[in-house]
């Protein structure tokens, strides 16, 4: 995740100490002195809607053996005692089980953070308050566009509306709310609606997620925006977001999924001969060191099983059920488990040789898994040139 908000203007937002700190470039070694990973729970895979990219193919039935409301408590358990900082509630869509507010009020009073991602369809004005009463750190509420454009994604007619209802009730109570959108071909011209619209609805956050091959979402490995689109919407999202701050408008704008991001904002702030904001902007990639899948961020699915994070489920390292989550997340045993947490000397191709390496740490392995076969070898998202990244020769195959 990068905050370009961060990055722009050094502004601190709740979550800013995990992922800017000398702490954050010591976890990309494994977890930090202390403290666990970020980990998400997809808690279940159900979903009242089929939306085309979801990685986990969520679909409107009930799935067989999830971890039940005491299995659940159990890994929370462990959770705390590993000192993981914030646990990621997401689905399927999280609301639809019915322990969810049980399990992260449980969570809470652990001492571990709850946070929520949904298609906010289910938050009607008492669950929004339910949420914010629990003490739910975050709510992040997926749109992917406009009316239409976002329904199309989603499978389902009158999504948009039910999840703006949803936004909406989460503004009414007070509860951190913010949007995640994930840019691909067919919604980038939604880009410069989506910054209107946060400012109209009064929403503080927003967080721009790159696509990532996985799930239904491996078949739009063919949609996903060019490397000329990319700089184009990064082009836009700065711009917007150095106008909010212009205008003394508080927003906390981020990209997730493309650790390229940050090293662009860098060579822009290069070539505009802003070298104060180019120093600022190197300073945080720097603490930050990049992706940090299966390090600092982990993910367990519905059924207990312990994966990098929630696009690459194909690669397994154990149950909760059989073993705590601590015990397996420092298992090295695994090859993929052992080679995320010390990277660099398997990486392969553009990325071995990149001289931003240390900034992005070789970006989303999964997308250049599902793209080449091979797990290590360079990112396809890259958008940067060779000349930009230090290879202008070409790279060594
Ligand atoms: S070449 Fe690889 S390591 Fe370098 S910026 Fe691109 S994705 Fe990141």
């Amino acid at each position: 995740m990068i905050s370009v908000t961060k990055l722009l203007f050094a502004r601190e937002y709740y979550g800013d100490s995990l992922r800017y700190t000398k702490n954050a470039h010591a976890m990309r070694n494994g977890a930090g002195e202390g403290m666990g990973p970020v980990v998400v729970w997809n808690s279940t895979k159900t979903c009242n809607l089929k939306c085309r990219h979801c990685y986990m193919s969520s679909d409107n039935k009930k799935y067989q053996n999830e971890l039940t409301t005491q299995e659940a408590k159990s890994f929370i358990d462990d959770l705390a005692d590993f000192h993981v900082p914030v646990l990621l509630f997401s689905g399927g869509e999280p609301l639809i089980r019915p322990d969810f507010f049980e399990l992260a009020e449980y969570a809470q009073a652990k001492g571990v953070r709850p946070t929520l991602s949904t298609n906010g369809t289910l938050i009607t004005r008492e669950v929004a308050q339910r949420i914010k009463d629990i003490g739910v750190g975050y709510v992040g509420i997926s749109l992917d566009g406009l009316q239409d454009v976002n329904d199309q994604f989603r499978g389902v007619e009158g999504a948009f509306q039910k999840a703006m209802a949803g936004i909406q009730n989460c503004v009414a109570v007070g509860q951190r709310v913010g949007l995640r959108f994930t840019i691909n071909h067919h919604n980038i011209q939604e880009l410069e609606n989506i910054f209107d619209f946060i400012e109209r609805e009064n929403i503080n956050r927003v967080c721009f997620y790159h696509l990532v091959y996985s799930g239904r979402g491996t078949a739009m490995k063919n949609q996903d925006v060019t490397a000329e689109e990319s700089r184009r919407a990064m082009d836009i999202i700065i711009r917007r977001t150095k106008d909010f701050e212009d205008r003394g408008l508080e927003k906390e704008i981020l990209t997730v999924d493309n650790h390229c991001d940050g090293v662009y904002m860098y060579l822009k702030a290069v070539s505009e001969g802003n070298d104060q904001q180019a120093a600022q902007i190197k300073k945080y990639i720097s603490m930050n060191g990049g992706n940090r899948s299966g390090i600092a961020f982990g993910e367990v699915d519905p059924f207990g099983y312990v994966h990098p994070d929630q696009f690459t489920q194909h690669h397994t390292f154990g149950n909760v059920r059989d073993r705590k989550f601590s015990e397996i997340w420092q298992d090295t045993s695994n090859p993929i488990m052992a080679g995320l947490k010390d990277r660099k000397p398997l990486l392969k191709g553009r990325c071995s040789q990149c001289r931003f390496l240390e900034n992005c740490n070789g970006n989303f392995r999964t997308r250049a898994e599902a793209v080449t076969g091979d797990f290590w070898e360079s990112d396809p998202s890259c958008y940067l040139t060779d000349e930009e990244i230090g290879i202008a020769g070409g790279a060594d195959k």
